[in-house]
Parts: C-alpha cells; sequence; structure tokens
C-alpha cells in the first residue's frame, strides 16, 4: 500500500480552531512530554527520529494522559460496586484510534500546536496509524462505537474479544477483480495496548466428563480435556468523551501451553516440535472474514470458545475477588452476546457455576438467565449459526451435556405448560434436527438470557413474526428492541470538524454533550447565510474526496456534481446490482437524449465482498467494468462517472461520508437488521434513497417523510411477492428500460475481453431473482429522478440536508447505550470518580 499517497488525501483532524474541552495541559508541557517520550521508550533522538517515531512518541504521549483515567475508572468500580458490564464481540471494527483519543480528552488543538513546534504535523502523523479492522462491518463496527459511549456514559464496562494477528484482508481491484492481502496491522507493534502476559487462562479441548460421587452420594462431573491453549490478555484503554471516564478493551491472544516439544527437536523434527504450538496459537490468528454468513469450520468453534472461556473465567475470578462468592453475579454483572458468536457461553457459564464452584443446577440456570442477554443481528436463514452436534461432543464434550440438559429441562417446561404439539416443540428445540443434528445457537442464545434484542423496530418486530416466533410465544416478554446508534465523536466531530464548527456556532456548544441539540439548527435550514456556509463545508469535504478518487481510481470528478454513495460489504441483498443496472440504464438515457438538463453525478462505490462470495466479487467487477465503459465515453461529457475506491474501512469511511450528497440504502425490504452507515451519512447531511427496512424506517420518522427518499416494495410485499415465485421474465417484459440494460450486460457490452462474463449472472436476474432486484428497479429508476428534480433546487436540497442532520440526534449510540443499561441490564452510570 502506497502511505505517502494516502497521507497526502487525509481527511484532517477535528480542526475546530479551538480544543473543545479546555485542556489542562500546555503546548509546553505535551512537547516535553513528547520529546521525554520520544528519547526514553522510543529510544530515537529528534535528528535520528523517523516519521514513525514522532507517531509513537506522540501516541505514548496521548496515552500517559489517558492512563491515570484509566486506573482511577478501574479503582472506583471496585470501590462503588457498580453492576458490571461485560459486552462479548467476536468483532472489533475500531479504525484509528489517535484522533479519537486527542479528540475526548480534548487536547487536540494543543496537540497540533505541540507537534508543530517540533517541525512534525500531526495530520501527517494520524495517517500512519493502521486501523484496527478486527471486524467485518456493522456488527464489528457497532462494537467499537458502543466501547466509547459505555465510557462516555461512565458505565464500568469490559469490551471482550480476540486479538487477531491479522484482521479483514486488504482489498485490491485488480483489473476490477478483487484480491485480498493479508493485512498485518500489528506488523510495527502496537502502542495502544498493555500485554498482561500474568492475566491467563487455560482453555480446554476435547477430552472425556468423568461422573463423580461425592461422599453425600451426589453426582458431579468433571472435564478432562486433551488439550489446553492458554488465552493471554491484551488491554487497550477506552477514553470517554471528554476524558471523564476510561474502560478497557480487552482481546485475547493464544498462546500454547509449551513452546515446543524437546524431545522432538532434539530428535531433529523441527517443524513436528512446533506443530502443537502452531495448532494452539491458530486459534487468534486471523479473523474469518465472511459476513452475514457462518464461517461453519472447526477452528472458528474453537474461536468462539476460547474466547467466551477466557472472558467468563475473568468475569468471574473479577467478582469473587470483589464479592467473596460467585451466588451473588446475576445482581453485580450483566454480559452481552453481541450475535450467536459468544453463545456458547451460556453453556460454558454453566459449567463454571455447576462444576468449578459447586453451585445446584437450578440456581445456577437463574444465575446464567440473569447475567446473559443476547442481540440478533441477522434474519438470514444461512446466517443463523449451527454446530454439528458429533463436532460440538468431540470438541466440548461437557458442555454438549449442558446442552442436551438445558434443552431436556426446557422442553420439559414448555410440555408442561400444556403445548404439546410435535411442530412447536420441534420449533423450539435447541436440537435442529432437519440435516443431521445440529445445535442452533440463536435458541442456545436466547433459552439462556433474560432478554433479546433486535437492531431496529423492523427488525425486531420481524424477530417475533420469523426465527422466533414460536420461542417468542412462549416467552412473550423477552424479545425488545434497541434500534442501533453511532457515536457522533467519531461520525461527526473527528470526521466533520467544519461541519461541527458550524454546528456549534449556530446552535451553541451543547451540541457536544447533547445529540438532540442538533435540532436547533432546523429553524436555520432556509436562512440564506447558514445554508451558505452549510454548503461550502459541504464543497470543501467533496474536493478532499475528489483528490482521493483521482489518487486510487484515477478519476477526475468535479467537486460540484451529485456525490451519490454506496459504501459497505458487497451482498446480494444490500443490492448493489440494482444501483449498477440504474447506472446502466442513465448511461443509456442521457446517450438517447443528450439535449436534456441532467443531473451530473458521481456514483461512488466502496466495499468488501466475503473471499468465497463468488457471485459478490463478479458485483465488483461489473460495478468496474461499467465505470470504465462510462468514464471513458466522450458522448456522457461529464454528466455521469463511476468511481469504486478500493479497501473500504473505517478511515476510508470517514472520508467518504461527510462528502457524500446522497446515501444509497437500497437492500431488499426485510433483510438488512438496521444499518450504521445509513446513520452515518444522514448525520452528515446527506439524503437518503432507501427502501423501507431496518433503521431507515426510524431515519424517515426522525428527519421527516419530505427529506428522504423512499421507494419500492415493503417488507411485507417482499414476502408476497416471493409467494408468487421469483421468475421475473413478466416483469423485464414490462420494463423497457430494464430489458435494455439486462441485454447490454449479458451480451457483453461491458465486458469486450469476455462477452460471456456476465450472462450467468443476467440469468440469475431474469429467472431466480431472490433479491427482488428487478421487481424494484423501475420504482427506484423513478425515485432517483425525484432526486435528480430535488437536486436543481438548490433551497429545496439544502434544506432537506439540513433537517436530515437536525433530525439525526436520537441516532447516537448513547442514546442506544443508555436504553441497554435501563432496560437490559439495569445498571446506572458510575459515580464521579
Ligand atoms: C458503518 C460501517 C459499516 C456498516 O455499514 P452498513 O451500511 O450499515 O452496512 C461497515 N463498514 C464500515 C467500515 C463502517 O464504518
Amino acid at each position: 500500500m502506497n502511505n505517502t499517497s494516502e497521507a497526502a488525501c487525509a481527511p484532517s483532524l477535528a480542526d475546530t480552531g479551538r480544543d473543545i474541552a479546555p485542556a489542562a495541559d500546555s503546548v509546553a508541557n505535551l512537547r516535553e512530554a513528547i520529546l521525554r517520550r520520544l528519547t526514553y521508550s522510543v529510544g530515537k533522538n529528534q535528528a535520528s527520529a523517523s516519521e514513525y517515531d514522532w507517531y509513537l512518541a506522540v501516541v505514548y504521549a496521548t496515552r500517559d494522559r489517558i492512563v491515570e483515567g484509566w486506573m482511577a475508572s478501574t479503582n472506583a468500580a471496585y470501590v462503588h460496586g457498580p453492576k458490571r458490564v461485560y459486552y462479548l464481540s467476536l468483532e472489533f471494527l475500531i479504525g484509528r484510534l489517535l484522533g479519537d483519543a486527542l479528540n475526548n480528552l480534548g487536547l487536540t488543538e494543543t496537540m497540533r500546536a505541540a507537534t508543530r513546534e517540533l517541525g512534525v504535523d500531526l495530520e501527517r502523523l494520524r495517517t500512519l496509524e493502521p486501523d484496527a479492522a478486527l471486524g467485518n462491518g456493522g456488527l464489528g463496527r457497532l462494537a467499537a462505537c458502543f466501547m466509547e459511549s459505555m465510557a462516555t456514559l461512565s458505565i464500568a464496562a469490559h469490551g471482550y474479544g480476540i486479538r487477531y494477528d491479522h484482521g479483514l484482508f486488504r482489498q485490491v481491484l485488480k483489473d476490477g477483480w478483487q484480491q485480498e492481502y493479508p493485512e498485518d496491522w500489528l506488523a510495527l507493534g502496537n502502542p495502544w495496548e498493555f500485554k498482561r502476559p500474568e492475566v491467563c487462562y487455560r482453555i480446554g479441548f476435547g477430552g472425556a466428563v468423568e461422573a463423580l460421587t461425592s461422599p453425600d452420594g451426589a453426582t458431579r462431573y468433571a472435564w478432562k480435556p486433551a488439550e489446553y491453549v492458554e488465552a493471554i490478555a491484551y488491554d487497550t484503554p477506552v477514553v470517554g468523551w471528554r476524558g471523564a471516564h476510561v474502560n478497557t478493551l480487552r482481546l485475547w491472544s493464544a498462546r500454547a501451553c509449551d513452546p515446543l516439544q524437546l524431545d522432538v527437536f532434539n530428535a531433529g523434527d523441527y517443524v513436528g516440535a512446533v506443530a502443537d504450538k502452531m495448532r494452539a496459537e491458530a486459534i487468534s490468528k486471523v479473523l474469518y472474514p465472511s459476513d452475514e454468513t457462518p464461517a461453519g469450520q472447526e477452528l472458528r468453534l474453537r474461536q468462539e470458545y476460547f474466547f467466551a472461556s477466557a472472558s467468563l473465567q475473568d468475569a468471574l475470578r473479577r467478582h469473587l475477588k470483589q464479592y467473596q462468592e460467585v451466588r451473588s453475579l446475576a445482581e453485580h454483572v450483566a454480559i452481552q452476546l453481541n450475535d450467536t458468536h459468544p453463545a456458547i457461553s451460556v453453556a460454558e457459564l454453566m459449567r463454571l457455576l455447576v462444576d468449578v464452584h459447586g453451585i445446584a443446577w437450578e440456581e445456577a440456570w437463574k444465575i446464567t438467565q440473569g447475567t446473559i442477554s443476547y442481540t440478533n443481528h441477522t434474519l438470514l436463514p444461512e446466517a443463523l449459526e449451527s454446530w454439528p452436534v458429533p463436532l460440538l461432543e468431540r470438541m466440548l464434550p461437557r458442555q454438549m451435556q449442558i446442552i442436551y440438559l438445558i434443552n431436556a429441562l426446557h422442553l420439559d417446561s414448555v410440555r408442561k405448560s400444556g403445548h404439546t404439539d410435535a411442530r412447536l416443540i420441534a420449533a423450539v428445540s435447541m436440537i435442529d434436527e432437519h440435516a443431521g443434528r445440529r445445535v442452533r445457537m440463536g435458541h442456545l442464545a436466547f433459552i439462556g438470557s433474560h432478554k433479546v434484542n433486535g437492531v431496529s423496530a423492523l427488525h425486531s418486530k420481524l424477530l417475533k413474526q420469523t426465527v422466533f416466533r414460536d420461542l417468542g410465544t412462549l416467552y412473550p416478554d423477552r424479545i425488545v428492541n434497541k434500534t442501533n446508534g453511532i457515536t457522533f465523536r467519531r461520525w461527526l466531530f473527528e470526521a466533520n470538524p467544519g461541519l461541527t464548527r458550524l454546528l456549534a456556532d449556530t446552535a451553541g456548544e451543547g451540541i457536544y454533550d447533547d445529540p438532540m441539540a442538533l435540532r436547533k439548527i432546523a429553524p436555520y435550514a432556509s436562512d440564506a447565510a447558514f445554508v451558505g456556509e452549510f454548503a461550502a463545508v459541504k464543497r470543501q469535504n467533496k474536493v478532499a474526496l475528489a483528490k482521493i478518487i483521482l489518487d486510487r481510481c484515477h478519476v477526475k470528478v468535479d467537486p460540484d456534481v451529485l456525490f451519490d454513495v454506496q459504501i459497505k460489504r458487497v451482498h446480494e441483498y444490500k443490492r448493489q446490482l440494482l444501483n449498477i443496472l440504474e447506472t446502466v440504464a442513465l448511461y443509456d438515457a442521457i446517450r438517447a437524449q443528450p439535449y436534456l438538463d441532467w443531473v451530473p453525478r458521481v456514483k461512488i462505490f466502496a466495499g468488501k465482498a466475503a473471499a468465497s462470495y463468488h457471485h459478490a466479487k463478479l458485483i465488483i467487477k461489473l460495478a468496474n467494468d461499467v465505470a470504465n465503459v462510462i468514464n471513458n465515453d466522450p458522448t456522457v461529457r461529464g454528466m455521469l462517472k463511476v468511481a469504486y475506491l478500493p479497501n473500504y474501512n473505517v478511515s476510508l469511511a470517514e472520508s467518504i461520508i461527510p462528502a457524500s450528497d446522497l446515501s444509497e440504502q437500497i437492500s431488499t425490504a426485510g433483510m438488512e437488521a438496521s444499518g450504521t452507515g445509513n446513520m452515518k451519512l444522514a448525520l452528515n447531511g446527506a439524503l437518503t434513497i432507501g427502501t423501507l427496512d431496518g433503521a431507515n424506517v426510524e431515519i424517515k420518522q426522525h428527519v421527516g417523510d419530505e427529506n428522504i427518499f423512499i421507494f419500492g416494495m415493503t417488507a411485507e410485499q417482499v414476502a408476497q411477492r416471493r409467494g408468487r415465485g421469483i421468475d421475473m421474465r413478466e416483469t423485464i417484459a414490462r420494463s423497457p428500460a430494464l430489458r435494455e440494460v439486462l441485454d447490454a450486460i449479458g451480451s457483453g457490452v461491458f465486458s469486450p475481453d469476455d462477452p460471456g462474463r456476465y450472462a450467468g449472472l443476467v440469468d440469475i436476474l431474469t429467472h431466480h431473482d431472490h433479491f427482488l432486484v428487478c421487481e424494484d428497479f423501475d420504482a427506484y429508476y423513478a425515485c432517483q429522478r425525484e432526486v435528480a428534480a430535488k437536486w436543481l433546487d438548490r433551497a429545496a436540497w439544502w434544506k432537506a440536508s439540513i433537517l436530515n442532520t437536525a433530525g439525526m440526534g436520537w441516532f447516537s449510540s448513547d442514546r442506544t447505550i443508555a436504553e441497554y443499561a435501563d432496560e437490559i441490564w439495569k445498571t446506572q452510570a458510575q459515580k464521579k470518580e
């Protein structure tokens, strides 16, 4: 990766011209602190320091300003004893931390001045930090936003996950094809983390279960694993807004108990001697790069159990240290499972309570259910996790016994309550008997939790009607909704300092602490002076993005055209294809009637496809093929361009979002659980074009029906349409524009080097259109013309844009976390330390 070109175009740090929180630190203090760190921690002097050495010194100096608050927060949790929250997530999509830490400490401007005096540029240093990409997409990013909000709200929380040596792959586009390269964020070390080799747990795998009869005649079970792996803790402090509270993100790294087998080594088998070590350490080697599909591999289950067990052992150890007994766990601890990846926690907590701590089953079950709650992230049947019973029996024999017993007791109580219908019993059983016996991890998480939540109002409603229809009827109070949110510190204050300054100048400094205060800019939505400044900020951001597009895509775009943006994982249900088809239709229309008053626009795409998802990778290639043809066609005269930015990640999102005019949220209704990209874009003044799916429904309510473009089938209509079959020949026959587009793509107009490349893709759209791209095409095309009409009415456009920003306060993840704290965790903010 060419770091130099990335750095040149990076967005500037919170350039608010002043520090938001008055800094206790002076510029001189900070300058001296950086120099001390450069000397004593990096071991360099000013003359020999490289840019990266300066970056390290600046991070260390910043980190030093977090550590005291960290210890104070940690101490306060022991002294005041607030309920602790443990957020278990296999993914944390963090991005860079330097801007975040400085911004939350209120030290950005002071640091900028201090580095300037030392002759180094803070903006430049910031780009040297690799993104921590320990996640695939929305689910992992949500966990990162939640960590920041929990710290901001002074909730005594730990995040638990895996410290992957290699995060999500780096995407390179070669001739428009996605290629995956390993990502190496730890190559130069990680100055944010603290290794805690003394915090180490043994994690067992395999072996057998022994039944022991104790003197009182009761039977106890002891698991004798065949193999152990050690989990080592690495801690990263997470500082909340204004530096008031600091929590810990604790990530586990796998280590072999024995570094090598010396006898094997001495016999000359050097590779064999470290084979066990390699097998053990494979657990935290790499993030599974799949999104919305389960990984299904044995190593994945090892990852899930490894981090769940280490986290629970750690939580129990901390509880025992504080309260000297485990029976009060549910009173003092809330464990949130981010999707089913940590669902094995239900069985593991029961094992620890019953087998290790000697608690009777019934009491242990009350404690487990009282402690755990679970967030569901998807309704897609293919994404629901389940593991074969034989695999669990072999890898986790005691946990499998426990799952069987939980299930037996659960089904007993179902029958006792009068439900004897065989269909219902099969539907609510934790064991799926359809294709060999498998454990349904969603059912395990549901049954082991006191609350289960969906992530938008629509998704929670559909959860009750589909995946958990029967369980939801048996336990009617268990399913609740917690609509997702995003942290405004990263997605507004840091990503868009120009807009932030304007908002604070207009609505007052209150916006920094109360997102609902953004409403105060609504009265200025038609104020010419304010609109002028709002438009100027957007233009500046678009100029910066245009530079990035030129650099990375070699496409020259005019910052005054409409920036039409679709950035997210590439998946059929998100329907990048629908956007590409509309692009081609627009291209055809412009060429047919070049004299019309077309709205010039650039379609901007970014997103990765799972390495094994061939169809999604073909969609990326199609977008790039279409871009090639359109961008090089002189008859379009700049009315339309297409740019596919490679290697979408958090940092790239921070550059694209503040520069966006139109936000594409066009999933097949009923399939996007919430979306959070939709929130980031609307907050930054992009108008949404979208279906009534996920949180789009609630965004519409908050920004106003006139300020969002909604088209297409509702979730109900999608279900009905699928009921009539998904052959689209009649639909296509009714739409001349769609027919022309499909003919062009299918016959190789965009792939002259390989005319048959998209024949299969067009065939699927024609005969087996599960995502109903064709059915929504005409509505989408018409809606895009409404977008264009609004764009031409500049005052109307800016008014809608401003009302989007004004209306998005509710989507702060602080609001989401406050709801979890009140209704699920039953914890309150900690006393000020
Ligand atoms: C917010 C975000 C996502 C989620 O985007 P959706 O549009 O909600 O799918 C994915 N990846 C990154 C890098 C993000 O910042």
